[in-house]
């Protein structure tokens, strides 16, 4: 469904890179591959990361997330989002999505805010758990922006620390802005099926620099900068790139434009040769423009899709459902969760094509 296109400098780097010797967490590819994300998504730091799952593993203790707490997501996303949280000692809040941008629904949001927790000089307290609901984990869904300033604007009424996880939407845009730097710490993954791959690999975007000088600590067994001596003041993560995967990475952005184009050109052909059927090919959301990274359609229902998925891989063309949602999950199907119709509606209909970038010959 996702093959990555190495038609660039992928090999005049990583050849450079290995001459230079410097292959792992230090070197020039990670300090320029980080400047130029910053650059590219409008980010006033990013710190790179081993892969996307950590990275938002570290955005969860950057952002305060303490054991015990509560943390609000979508059940209608990757697994990676809620086992970051796991990993953080939180529990996550299943809300709802909406049913036009499968994003985060800024209504589920600020009802479940309303009417389930209370407000205090410590923070936003779940009602019925007693826990601190310490922040709340949008995704952009396939590359499709949620509504995500209503989302901050909500969380910050309640002081909930908004972490994006843009492991899918890097190049895609909302309201102008990039996706990932609406929140206060945004994640993209660069993994092997992503738009952009660095083989495996992560990177945080911060606002906030200090936030960003804790993360690269932290990134890096929080060593205290010293020229020969080995001091650690805090229990640290060794969540660095490598310099080869950055070498690797710095090559395919320098394509990334032309990725997203192709993209949004195959998402155009897939439109129109949908239109007029019963079948809706998912467009971009209003107010947004979308890097198109996994185009889906719905089916009218769950056995329609099942046919569609049983034919086509039948007939040599890859497509899959969406995500078994992760509420339905047996790790976490005790989790709390609001009422997720939409979710269950589109997890139920919902069918991925095919969404390779196919350079021209
Ligand atoms: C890919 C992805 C991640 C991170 O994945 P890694 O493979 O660890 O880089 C996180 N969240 C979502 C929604 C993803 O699609």
């Amino acid at each position: 469904m996702h093959e990555p296109v190495f038609r660039g400098n992928e090999k005049k780097y990583l050849n450079e890179c290995i001459d230079s010797t410097y292959v792992s967490s230090v070197g020039k590819f990670v300090d320029q591959f980080e400047i130029k994300i910053a650059e590219y998504t409008g980010a006033d730091k990013a710190v790179v990361c081993v892969n996307g799952t950590n990275a938002l593993h570290l955005a969860l203790i950057l952002a305060g997330v303490k054991r015990d707490d509560e943390v609000i997501t979508q059940p209608l996303t990757f697994i990676a989002t809620a086992n970051a949280i796991a990993y953080s000692g939180a529990h996550p809040v299943f809300l709802d999505v909406d049913r036009e941008t499968l994003g985060l629904s800024p209504d589920a949001l600020s009802e479940f805010l309303k009417t389930s927790t209370v407000l205090t000089s410590t923070g936003c307290y779940n009602k019925i758990t007693k826990r601190r609901i310490s922040a709340c984990v949008p995704m952009h869904t396939f590359g499709h922006p949620c509504r995500i300033d209503q989302i901050v604007t909500i969380c910050n009424q309640y002081n909930i620390e908004v972490i994006e996880d843009a492991a899918e939407s890097l190049g895609s845009f909302y309201k102008g802005r990039h996706t990932g730097i609406y929140g206060n710490i945004g994640v993209l993954s660069f993994n092997g099926n992503k738009i952009l791959t660095t083989g495996g690999g992560g990177m945080l975007l911060f606002k906030n620099e200090e936030l960003a000088k804790r993360a690269k600590h932290l990134t890096t067994q929080a060593k205290v900068p010293h020229a020969w001596e080995f001091r650690h003041d805090e229990v640290g993560y060794n969540y660095r790139m490598p310099n080869l995967n950055a070498a690797l990475g710095l090559a395919q952005l320098e394509q990334l434009k032309s990725f997203v184009q192709i993209k949004r050109r195959i998402a155009d052909e897939y439109s129109n040769f949908f239109s007029g059927t019963e079948i809706e090919f998912i467009k971009e959301p209003l107010d947004s423009e979308s890097n198109y990274w996994l185009n889906s359609i719905l089916l009218k229902d769950k056995k329609e899709r099942d046919a569609f998925l049983k034919f086509s891989n039948e007939h040599g063309v890859m497509t899959r459902p969406a995500w078994e949602l992760i509420s339905r999950l047996p790790m976490f199907s005790n989790a709390q969760r609001g009422d997720v119709t939409n979710s269950e509606w589109i997890a139920d209909r919902l069918v991925n094509l095919p969404s390779s970038v196919i350079p021209e010959k």
